[in-house]
């Protein structure tokens, strides 16, 4: 398969599109963490995205890119997560219509937030159904055009926004974390760093239990898993995409993976220091930073805080155990 790989210019055209529709989240620092880990760490907070994640750049750029064809048959998406809550809030900014196919069993909050983007939710059986299968038919059957989380060029170019922001604002870094699932956000990641600040490396971080990438980084080809057992459940996907991967291949200096334990102790950290809530996917960031603290003395160190979306109950239940 021949396939075209974004450049840095389109992460650039893609911060044009999204200019006054997405937030240009805060960087924000903490003595605290600059002491335990011997550098100064900048943290761009996507929690406070809109949507609470960053999936709403990725999505609002690639909707903002449709035909007028596109754009009457409308998109589709499969997601329980924050790519659906992305896609269906970029798609009532730009008057296209939303399906989103969600399992039975989504949470009854997500489903709601989804709903009352003004997207419509059809539900499949996840132990029964095909996810993939259902949003190809809906597409093929409805002319809808279907956006998948991360494997898609103006996706990932949507994502490397946040990083373009974080250099602007802060400047040069010596390293950067950056979480990973299906790697639209590292491959968007690497594209702005390479280009602003080609001495920077680029880190991506998975849980240890799903560290599909990590093997497909170290092996040089797409290594795919059982879904993971995680509470990241934002980096639970299975394999890097055709798009992503080559990018990650190419620009990322390693990936390393790090604990639910460790997740945990860095939520903590944030709710009790910084006064921030952020989801477990968000973690990965800066639980990475403080394993690799050794390595990184005296350093400029920024991290992606990716997402803030999370159960008042489940965080409650994380925040004291
Ligand atoms: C989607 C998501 C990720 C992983 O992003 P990919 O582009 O799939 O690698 C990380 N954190 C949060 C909060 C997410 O929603």
């Amino acid at each position: 398969m021949h396939i075209t790989l974004p450049t840095y210019q389109d992460v650039v055209d893609a911060a044009t599109r999204l200019e006054g529709a997405a937030n240009a989240t805060p960087v924000l620092t903490s003595r605290t963490i600059d002491e335990e880990v011997g550098a100064k760490v900048f943290f761009k907070c996507e929690n406070y995205q809109r949507t609470g994640s960053f999936k709403f750049r990725g999505a609002y750029n690639a909707l903002a890119k449709f035909s007028e064809e596109q754009r009457r048959g409308g998109v589709v998406a499969f997601s329980s997560g924050n790519h659906a809550q992305g896609i269906a809030l970029a798609a009532k900014l730009l008057k296209i219509p939303a399906t989103i196919v969600m399992p039975t069993d989504a949470p009854a909050a997500k489903v709601a937030a989804t709903k009352g983007y003004g997207a419509e939710v059809v539900f499949y059986d996840r132990y029964t159904e095909d996810r993939e299968a259902i949003g190809r038919a809906l597409a093929a059957k409805h002319g809808m055009t279907l956006i998948p989380s991360y494997d898609h060029p103006d996706v990932l170019s949507g994502q490397g926004t946040a990083a373009k922001e974080l250099f602007e604002s802060v400047g040069q870094l010596d390293a950067l974390f950056v979480g990973l699932g299906g790697g639209g956000m590292l491959s968007g990641t690497t594209l702005a760093t390479r280009a602003l600040a080609p001495a920077c490396a680029v880190i991506g971080v998975e849980p240890e239990a799903g560290n599909d990438g990590q093997q497909s980084f170290n092996s040089g080809e797409i290594v795919h898993i059982d879904t993971p057992d995680t509470i990241a459940d934002g980096a639970q996907t299975q394999h890097l995409g055709n798009y992503t991967f080559p990018i990650i291949l190419k620009g990322v200096s390693r990936v390393v993976t790090v604990t639910d334990e460790e997740l945990i102790s860095a939520m903590k950290f944030f709710v009790q220091r910084m006064k921030i809530v952020v989801e477990p996917t968000g973690c990965l960031g800066l639980a990475a930073v403080r394993k690799l603290k050794d390595e990184l003395q005296g350093k400029r160190v920024g991290v992606i805080i990716t997402g803030g979306n999370i159960d008042i109950d489940k965080l409650g239940k994380f925040l004291q155990s």
